[in-house]
C-alpha cells in the first residue's frame, strides 16, 4: 500500500480548514502586519471554530489530531497570515515537554485550558548571548524547601505579554552545562514576572516576540517538569516533535505566495498577452510548485514518522524544517518578482509573506544548526558498531 498520497479524510480536513482560514483569518492579517498588533480577531476564530482543540490529546479536552493533520492546519493557516500560525503552533510548542515527560497533573492543570483558548503559553528557550548554543543559558532555578526560584532571562520569546505559562529552561546545576538543565511551568501571575522588552520584527509583525524577566520569580516544586536536570533533553525532543510544524509553516507561507503569483501572471498583461503565456514565467511557476510539493513531502514524511514513534525523527525533522523554510524564501522571493513592481508594495500579500518567510530559517534552531544535525546523525548511522 502506498502512503504518498494523503488519506481522503486529510483533504477533507484541508478543504475546511482552508475555508475557515480564507473567512476567519485572512482578512485581519495585513492590518496585523502593518500595525503589529496581535491578530486577536484572528484568534477568537480560530477559538470559535473549534480547530484550535485538534493538536491536543482527547483525554485532555482536545481533538487528539496526530501530527500530520496539525502540519495541515499549520499550513493553511500560514498560507494566509504567518503571524496567526504562531497562535496555532507556540502553545503547542509550549506544552510538547510537558507531554512527554511532565506529571499528569500538570497536563490536566494546562493542557485543557490550551484546548479551550482560555490560555495561551510560550516556550522559551533562548536567551540574548545563548541562541545556538543554549548549553550556554545563565537564568538560574534554585530550590528553595517546597519551591524553586527563578532568576535571569530569556530572549527572543514569541506569544510574550500575552501567554498565560511560559515554559522556561533554568539552570539548576550551572557547572554541569547541558546535564544541568531543568524545565519548569512558570505562570504569567506570578510575582517578579515580567516582559522587558517587545522587538520591533522584519515580518510576523502580529506575533509578539520579547524579553522575559524572572526576578526571584518563586514557583512550586510541582512546576518542575519530569526530573531534575533533564532540561536540555526534553528541549531537543520538544525541537524534535516541533521542527517539522515549522516546516508546515513554511510551506503554507509559500503556496500562498504561489496562489497570489499564478493568480496575477495570468491577469497582467504584457506585451499585448497575459504574462503568464511566457515561457520564462511557467518555468519559474513550475520549479516553485515543485519546490513547495517536495517540501510538503518531506513535512508529511517526518510528521507521519513522529506518529508513528519511529526512532530517529530528529534527522527527519531537521530535513523538513531546513528545505521548507529555505523552499519559503526561495519561492516568496520569486512571487514578489512575477508581480513586478507592485510586488515590493503592501498592495499585495506577497511582500509580507516573503518577510515573514524569513524566520522560518531561523528559529527553532538556525539552518546551519539544522544542518549540523543532519550531518551528525548521517555520520551516526555509519559509525562502527
Ligand atoms: C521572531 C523570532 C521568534 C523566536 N521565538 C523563540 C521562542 O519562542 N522561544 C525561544 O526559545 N527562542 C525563540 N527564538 C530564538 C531563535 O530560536 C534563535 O534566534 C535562534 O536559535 C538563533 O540564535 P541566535 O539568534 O542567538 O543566533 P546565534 O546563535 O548567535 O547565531 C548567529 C549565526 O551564527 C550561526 N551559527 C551559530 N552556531 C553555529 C555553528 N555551530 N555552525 C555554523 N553556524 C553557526 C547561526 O546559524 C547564525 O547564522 C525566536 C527568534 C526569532 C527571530
Amino acid at each position: 500500500m502506498s502512503n504518498f498520497v494523503l488519506p481522503p479524510e486529510y483533504e477533507e480536513l484541508r478543504a475546511s480548514l482552508r475555508r475557515f482560514a480564507e473567512e476567519g483569518i485572512a482578512p485581519h492579517a495585513a492590518e496585523a502586519d502593518e500595525r503589529s498588533e496581535y491578530p486577536w480577531k484572528s484568534f477568537e476564530a480560530y477559538r470559535d471554530s473549534g480547530f484550535i482543540r485538534l493538536p491536543y490529546p482527547e483525554e485532555y479536552g482536545g481533538d487528539g489530531g496526530d501530527l500530520v493533520a496539525y502540519c495541515i492546519l499549520v499550513e493553511e493557516v500560514a498560507r494566509v497570515c504567518g503571524a496567526s500560525s504562531l497562535f496555532v503552533m507556540i502553545p503547542r510548542l509550549a506544552i510538547e515537554a510537558i507531554l512527554m515527560f511532565g506529571s499528569d497533573e500538570l497536563k490536566q492543570r494546562i493542557i485543557p485550558k490550551l484546548a479551550t483558548g482560555e490560555w495561551q503559553g510560550s516556550y522559551c528557550l533562548s536567551e540574548s548571548h545563548a541562541g545556538s548554543d543554549v548549553a550556554w543559558m545563565r537564568t538560574r532555578a534554585v530550590r528553595d524547601g517546597a519551591d524553586y526560584v527563578l532568576t535571569g532571562s530569556k530572549a527572543w520569546i514569541t506569544n510574550a505579554g500575552i501567554s498565560d505559562f511560559y515554559t522556561v529552561f533554568a539552570k539548576t546545576d550551572p557547572e554541569a552545562g547541558a546535564r544541568g538543565i531543568s524545565a519548569f511551568v512558570v505562570e504569567a501571575d506570578r510575582p517578579g514576572f515580567s516582559v522587558a522588552k517587545l522587538e520591533s520584527k522584519m515580518g510576523m509583525r502580529g506575533s509578539p516576540t520579547g524579553e522575559i524577566r524572572f526576578d526571584e520569580v518563586r514557583i512550586p516544586a510541582e512546576n518542575l517538569i519530569g526530573e531534575e536536570h533533564r532540561g536540555f533533553q526534553y528541549a531537543m525532543a520538544a525541537l524534535d516533535g516541533s521542527r517539522p510544524t515549522v516546516g508546515a509553516q513554511a510551506v503554507g507561507l509559500a503556496q500562498g505566495a504561489l496562489d497570489a503569483a499564478t493568480r496575477y501572471v495570468t491577469e497582467r498583461q504584457q506585451f499585448g498577452q497575459p504574462v503568464a503565456e511566457f515561457q520564462g514565467v511557467q518555468f519559474l511557476l513550475a520549479d516553485m510548485a515543485t519546490r513547495v510539493e517536495a517540501a510538503r513531502l518531506l513535512v508529511y514524511s517526518a510528521s507521519s514518522r513522529l506518529d508513528a514513534g519511529m526512532p530517529g525523527t530528529s534527522k527527519a525533522s531537521a530535513m523538513a524544517k531546513l528545505f521548507a523554510s529555505d523552499t519559503a524564501m526561495q519561492v516568496t522571493t520569486d512571487a514578489v518578482q512575477l508581480f513586478g513592481g507592485v510586488g515590493y508594495t503592501k498592495e499585495f500579500p506577497v511582500e509580507r509573506m516573503m518577510r515573514d518567510a524569513k524566520v522560518t530559517q531561523i528559529y527553532e534552531g538556525t539552518n546551519q544548526i539544522q544542518r549540523m544535525v543532519i550531518g551528525r546523525r548521517l555520520l551516526d548511522e555509519v559509525a562502527p558498531a
